[in-house]
């Protein structure tokens, strides 16, 4: 749903100025320095990234589903440092909060989530939780005067070692495993007991960190539960979840789009044989079927964004869009390196970057797997 097409117009038109003008002229510096830049931080504050989903009244921009898809579209296309940093906020780093936050939650945090004074992130995994979330062994022990006492440790959390703000999710129920009994914690950097590891080495996404969250007897009032209710933080990851399939889709869709958009230029500028390599039809092969299935994937998520702002339920289309997407930019990044051969396998061109920095999606926010199990379980459900 777009509510005010002039406003979108506007905002997508920033974006577009964002990324040629300041993100990829500094996606080497970001790779090799491993952080982006702080003017690059602050232009993105300036376009209002950090606020995108969040409401106007807590300070953001309050975008439907559809415009924050069609926002992270431009957004990404350049490496995907920028919106991990510059955009989580407007995601996991805020939506648990959003959906099932209390008042005084969303007045304390979503403000300072939507300038970036504060980063956001969503501790979930652990060494023995990961597909599985739900057998998480942190556990908050309720200390009956009116706190917890978290213990625990997360592991590959993006933005873990700079964030401030970590939606922790720990078990209240004394078991072993199961979705009921976990609860969701707010908890702000430099709370006794709560510490982070450095960065994590990864494949890619350089300047987009990931790391532990360690728990040691951190305590924190019973304020911090998120929406002020134990026992619920399992359906309030998945409600936040459900919100980010779509728009991990929509950031698996812009940097095929810009990969596209790289290759058509080097295929015209490339000569071997004496012509360009744009007038080979095998290579126009592979450029037709990124086009194919980016538009595919753009077709899918849109149609599915409006589904959930007119408030239908999409469980089974964000999986959809979550897998296809995120495999379509796969598949693009690969036929990517082929068109510009041993340049898109050596460093300077940017293309083995995006090879690599999109992998990762296909991992995060529930494999491929999972979310193919999720599809066929609708499918059935479907059938009654
Ligand atoms: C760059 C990066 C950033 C991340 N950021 C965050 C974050 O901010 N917050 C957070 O909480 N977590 C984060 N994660 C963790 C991520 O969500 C998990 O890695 C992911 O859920 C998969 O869990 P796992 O790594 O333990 O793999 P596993 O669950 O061990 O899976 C291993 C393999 O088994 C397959 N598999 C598992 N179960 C089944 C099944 N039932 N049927 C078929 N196949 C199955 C999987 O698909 C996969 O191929 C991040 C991970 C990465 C790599």
């Amino acid at each position: 749903m777009i509510r005010d097409q002039q406003a979108l117009d506007k905002l997508l038109e920033d974006t577009r100025r964002f990324v040629r003008e300041v993100a990829i002229p500094n996606e080497d510096r970001v790779e090799a320095e491993d952080r982006v830049p702080d003017e690059c931080v602050a232009a993105m504050r300036e376009i209002g990234t950090f606020g995108w989903s969040i409401p106007e009244e807590f300070g953001g921009k309050g975008l439907t589903s559809e415009e924050l898809a069609l926002a992270f579209m431009e957004l990404t296309q350049c490496s995907v440092a920028y919106r991990v940093v510059g955009a989580q906020n407007a995601g996991i780093g805020s939506e648990t909060i959003i959906r099932d936050g209390t008042d005084e939650q969303k007045r304390t945090y979503l403000p300072k989530l939507a300038t970036g004074e504060m980063l956001g992130c969503l501790a979930l995994t652990e060494e023995n939780a990961g597909s599985d979330a739900t057998a998480l062994e942190t556990v908050a022990e309720d200390t009956g005067d009116g706190h917890y006492l978290i213990n625990g440790t997360k592991r590959y959390i993006t933005l873990a070692p700079v964030a401030d703000l970590f939606a922790v999710f720990a078990r209240t129920d004394g078991r072993q495993r199961g979705g009921s009994g976990i609860s969701a914690f707010l908890i702000e950097r430099g709370t006794p007991g709560l510490s982070t590891s450095g960065s994590t080495p990864k494949m890619g996404q350089e300047g987009a960190p990931i790391g532990e969250v360690y728990l040691e007897d951190c305590r924190v009032p019973a304020s911090a539960v998120i929406g002020g209710q134990p026992g619920v933080g399992f359906a309030t990851v998945m409600k936040c979840l459900n919100k980010q399939r779509i728009n991990l889709a929509a950031l698996s869709t812009g940097p095929a789009i810009r990969m596209l958009d790289d290759a058509l230029a080097y295929t015209i500028e490339r000569q071997q044989f004496g012509r360009p390599i744009a007038e080979n039809q095998l290579i126009q092969a592979m450029l037709a079927e990124c086009k194919v299935e980016i538009e595919c994937a753009r077709a899918l998520i849109l149609e599915t964004a409006r589904k959930r702002d007119r408030g239908e339920d999409v469980t089974m289309e964000v999986s959809m869009c979550k897998y296809y997407a995120t495999e379509m930019c796969g598949r693009v990044a690969d036929r990517v390196v082929q068109i510009f051969g041993g340049q898109g396998y050596v460093k300077g061109r940017g293309i083995e970057r995006f090879y690599r920095d999109v992998r990762a999606t296909r991992i995060y926010e529930g494999t491929s797997q999972i979310h193919l199990l999720n599809i066929a379980k609708n499918l059935y459900r479907q059938m009654g």
